[in-house]
């Protein structure tokens, strides 16, 4: 099937046929073989579209306690699950009603045997509250729930799920935006290009902007205007004691650091923030692939450059493979803020470091919004069409099975390290992969304004790095179980292979159940700041998983 991301219609189709960041790797491994799935691709199924999406926006600092008429002792009755759902302006759905399937549901299907006690979806900081007043009495596990996208489920719980996603909306005043915390990443991008401005973010549209805000946000201009979590100018958030604040510089000053790279799902439920915006203009795409013969040359050529580029250019590298496909693919992405002209000037001194052109370049000057969703793999699709079709009666994606994990290089890598990379990439075809798999590693371009930040200025400490990368494996649903454990066997022991190479850091976002070391890994020498922000605002550890601060 050609889809958006199909490398076959580059070179005719224009943008239409160019493919989003996360889709490169995709679409690199259905050219090894593998037919598509993506992470955030286009299904033909339309089922009902769930509700309005409530607007909101950021109110002063108040603060606020339950009046719910929740009794005390004991688990929760079903009287007291009736008395909660009174008391929330937004639905309580509960195992057994209507809807309860969609409304549990994550975006990875891996985490469809979780079964939450219920999920509650706030329309205002007072359901959060509300919810948040129940779990404590009942002594019932809790998890905030925004874009569902969490690599390791902890956004869902045996307990009380808080959703926040019909808390959506983007507010644009002058230079600043208030967007309700339950806005997903496409509908951001709208809400600001409507207003000619925007903030960096990620690539994936259904991403929810809570959990790629407090973990950092690493996106496709960071280069040139930082981090999500960076453009950040206050947050409101429901603390574990019921109370509705402020963060910002000036106003719990400890809770704002912690709140921009900390994680979520750590301090409280965020209902709002404030971003600083910057002009949403024209933005050059590029795409670009080698043969893999020339992979050693590429890798050294784009880790010698793309994080010392002009701040206006950003990039990443891409490689994939598939179960039993011919050969790996290796193609470099990017964008470029600037004319079309500047940014292939810009190339060249990529294609003379890697000492050869590429095969197929393709480059062209778009609308934001529009490399928005090429980046997010709908160049062909309409902002409504780039939802899930639970989130909107037009949304063509499907969700998807991926695992992920990943690394920050604070050095290049030596002809070793690429030769242990290659090998790594070209072992997925002999794992024994689900037919349809993929693997591949993505690299991020990093430096620039991202590196401009002290690392203890922010919660986010990995300010050091050339770029990141992330370990991805996807397979198709219903996939045997025994072929998936291969290819995640795959991405460990690939992994593995790249310690002596890597820093030792791992992103936050892309969480990873299987790394021993997280607190180092994730925070390093900011993670004494975060354990004291997190005594002073959740003594009692009211929000808690595997990897809570
Ligand atoms: C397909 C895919 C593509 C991705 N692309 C990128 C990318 O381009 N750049 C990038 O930087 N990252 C990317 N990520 C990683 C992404 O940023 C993280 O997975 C992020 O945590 C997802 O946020 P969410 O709101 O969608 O997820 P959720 O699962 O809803 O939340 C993630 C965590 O945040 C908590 N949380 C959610 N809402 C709130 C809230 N309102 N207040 C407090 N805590 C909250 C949850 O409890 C959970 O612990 C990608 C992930 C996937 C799966």
């Amino acid at each position: 099937m050609a889809e958006d991301g199909d490398p076959g219609n580059q070179a005719t189709s224009g943008l239409l046929g160019s493919p989003g960041r996360r889709a490169f790797l995709r679409f690199a491994a259905a050219a090894g073989g593998a037919s598509l799935l993506s992470a955030c691709s286009r299904t033909g199924s339309a089922p009902a579209a769930s509700g309005p999406a409530a607007a909101a926006t950021a109110t002063a600092a108040a603060t606020a306690t339950a009046t719910a008429s929740f009794s005390s002792s004991g688990p929760p009755s079903a009287a007291d699950w009736a008395a909660l759902a009174r008391d929330l302006s937004g639905p309580l759905i509960r195992p057994g009603e209507s809807g309860y399937t969609t409304a549990k549901e994550l975006f990875d299907p891996r985490f469809d045997s979780l079964h939450p006690a219920g999920i509650a979806y706030c329309l205002n900081p007072h359901d959060v509250v509300t919810s948040l007043a129940f779990v404590r009495t009942y002594g019932l596990p809790v998890a905030a729930r925004c874009g569902g996208h969490s690599y390791a489920g902890w956004s869902s719980t045996s307990g009380l799920i808080v959703d926040v996603t019909r808390m959506a909306g983007v507010n644009v005043s002058g230079g600043t935006a208030a967007v309700g915390a339950g806005t997903r990443l496409i509908d951001f991008y709208n809400g600001l290009a409507a207003h000619g401005r925007a903030v960096p973010g990620g690539s994936c549209p259904t991403v929810g902007i809570s959990g790629l805000t407090l973990g950092g946000g690493i996106g496709v201009v960071a280069r040139a205007y930082g981090l999500t979590c960076d453009n950040v100018q206050s947050l409101q958030i429901v603390t574990a004691d019921g109370q509705i604040r402020t963060a910002s510089a000036s106003t719990n000053s400890d809770l704002f650091w912690a709140c921009r790279g900390g994680g979520g799902g750590n301090f409280g439920v965020v209902t709002s923030f404030t971003f600083g915006t910057h002009p949403a203009g024209q933005i050059v795409l590029f795409f670009l692939s080698w043969p893999w013969s020339q992979a050693a040359r590429v890798i050294s050529g784009w880790q010698s450059w793309a994080p010392h580029a002009p701040d206006q250019l950003w990039s990443n590298l891409h490689l994939a493979a598939a179960p039993g496909g011919s050969v790996p693919s290796i193609q470099v992405g990017g964008t470029y803020l600037g004319t079309v002209s500047e940014a292939a000037s810009q190339l060249e001194t990529l294609y003379g470091a890697v000492g050869s052109d590429p095969s197929s370049p393709f480059l062209e000057s778009t609308s934001w919004l529009h490399a928005m969703l090429v980046e997010a793999g709908c160049a062909s699709l309409t902002v409504n069409e780039c939802h899930l079709p639970t989130q909107n009666a037009q949304g063509q994606l499907a969700r998807a099975s991926e695992y992920a994990k990943s690394d920050f290089f604070t050095s290049p890598l030596s002809s070793h390290g690429i030769g242990t990379l290659l090998a790594g990439v070209e072992n997925f075809q002999t794992a024994g992969g689900a037919s349809g798999g993929s693997g591949g590693i993505a690299f991020d371009a990093l430096g620039g304004a991202v590196n401009r930040v002290a690392p203890g200025a922010t919660a986010f400490v990995h300010r050091d790095a050339l770029f990141d990368a992330q370990y991805t494996t996807t397979w198709p649903v219903g996939s045997a179980s025994a072929a998936v454990a291969r290819q995640h066997a795959w991405q460990q022991s690939f992994w593995q292979s790249m310690r002596p190479y890597a820093s030792g850091q791992a992103y936050q976002n892309y969480i990873d159940p299987s790394l021993a070391n997280w607190r180092q890994a994730y925070y390093g020498a900011n993670y004494a700041r975060l354990a004291q922000v997190k005594a002073a605002y959740d003594p009692h550890r009211l929000f808690s998983f595997p990897q809570a601060v």
